[in-house]
């Protein structure tokens, strides 16, 4: 037996699944059905497939309502050339608990959970140790709730491939299977639909606000102002801050307002000479490669600019505005489990969220034309309920 074969098997869940279904003599499956894309440049279509059911640390919901992340685009198509197919998105998921492993103490039958971006990691390395599972450093790395382990078996540094799959289906379903400490509890006082994009676009903004230490009375912009944004924005108000959003659509400043935000135009040359070294923190959103510069010039000394959106190269930094008064830019990916929890209370108790559009599953492929676009600064959530008629 190889490394990655025992370690495979000494996963609790692997093992249990196996020790559940002693009595069939055979792993159980649950059949599912959602929407996938078969190629980068396919749409997405309904798509019926097989999960292997919960092992004894692991629950099955049933899918009630996922968020539409612009990360869910960038897959389909393949553009950070990672994307395994069938390619089924999906990872800002609220559903309901329908059964429990043997095991289970978290989480009962019933239960309103949501998962996030991960659902699963090594458990053993550093930063899962200090509860950074989202940093997880395992041979692996963190396995996603779609498109498989972040650290595929070819891309691992003895080919292994701990989780035993090289491929895992999202939350555009009907079901779906995650370990148990995976699961948040989504909280009383918030609607599960908009709960659902608290999971990613909350958490993704929600951690480098605290990691960073935004605090109440301090300056904070926000870049871009779309899904990502909008969370930002009503997140660091919350905390206190004074929030400035810096957006290319004018049609968004009124928008900004609405929620007592102060709104900048990206163009506004004038606004920009003004603010300058304005800013305790400044938080990019802006999903692709973009200029920071005109940015850094924007931020106190000391002060941090933290890139979430953009996974890709930025423009060239200029140096010299870091230096000459100590600057800092940053990345941050995603968030941690305690975090989620985390935000998806903190949200509840201040009575924010995102701002939702639902819509059905066949209309998946429209609301993907429209993220692209940029023109929405909602975010859509398919209400899963429209899978049965699709
Ligand atoms: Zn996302
Ligand atoms: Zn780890």
């Amino acid at each position: 037996m190889n490394d990655s074969a025992l370690q495979a098997l000494q996963r609790p869940d692997a093992s249990q699944s196996d020790a559940d279904d002693v009595s069939s003599g055979a792993v159980r499956t649950l059949k599912a059905v959602g929407y996938a894309a078969k190629h980068s440049f396919s749409n997405l279509k309904r798509f019926e497939f097989e999960r292997v059911s919960a092992g004894a640390h692991d629950i099955e919901i049933d899918v009630l309502f996922c968020g539409v992340c612009h990360s869910d685009i960038h897959q389909v198509k393949n553009e950070w050339a990672n994307t395994v197919y069938p390619c089924l998105p999906g990872h800002e998921v609220v559903g309901r608990v329908t059964r429990t492993g043997s095991g289970v103490t978290r989480h009962r039958v019933g239960d309103i959970v949501g998962v996030g971006c991960m659902i699963d990691s090594c458990g053993s390395c550093g930063p899962c140790q200090a509860g950074d599972q989202n940093y997880c450093e395992g041979p692996n790395s963190w396995l996603a709730t779609y498109n498989g382990p972040m650290i595929p078996a070819a891309k691992a540094p003895d080919q292994s491939n701990a989780y035993g799959r090289d491929n895992t289906y999202g939350g555009y379903s009907n079901n779906l299977v995650v370990r148990e400490d995976f699961a948040l509890k989504i909280p009383a006082g918030l609607r599960p639909e908009v709960a659902a994009p608290i999971l990613c676009a909350g958490v993704t903004t929600y951690s480098p606000l605290k990691h960073w230490g935004v605090k109440a009375g301090d300056r904070v912009g926000i870049v871009g102002f779309g899904g990502l944004g909008d969370m930002a924005a009503k997140l660091a108000k919350a905390m206190g801050a004074e929030v400035t959003v810096f957006t290319g659509t004018p049609e968004k400043l009124e928008e900004a307002e609405r929620l007592g935000l102060n709104a900048v135009l990206e163009k506004d040359k004038e606004a920009f000479g003004t603010l300058k070294a304005a800013f305790d923190f400044i938080l990019s959103t802006v999903p692709q490669k973009h200029d920071v510069n005109r940015f850094i010039e924007l931020l106190k000394r000391d002060a941090t600019l933290c890139v979430v959106g953009a996974l890709e190269p930025l423009e060239p930094i200029n140096n010299m505005l870091l230096a000459f008064h100590r600057k800092h830019v940053v990345g941050s990916l995603i968030g941690n489990l305690a975090d989620t929890q985390e935000v998806l209370e903190f949200c509840a108790k201040h009575a924010i969220g995102p701002d939702i559009e639902m819509i059905n599953i066949d209309e998946i492929n429209d609301a993907y034309k429209k993220v692209e676009r940029g023109d929405v600064r909602f975010r859509y959530v398919i209400d899963m309920a429209s899978l049965a008629a699709a």
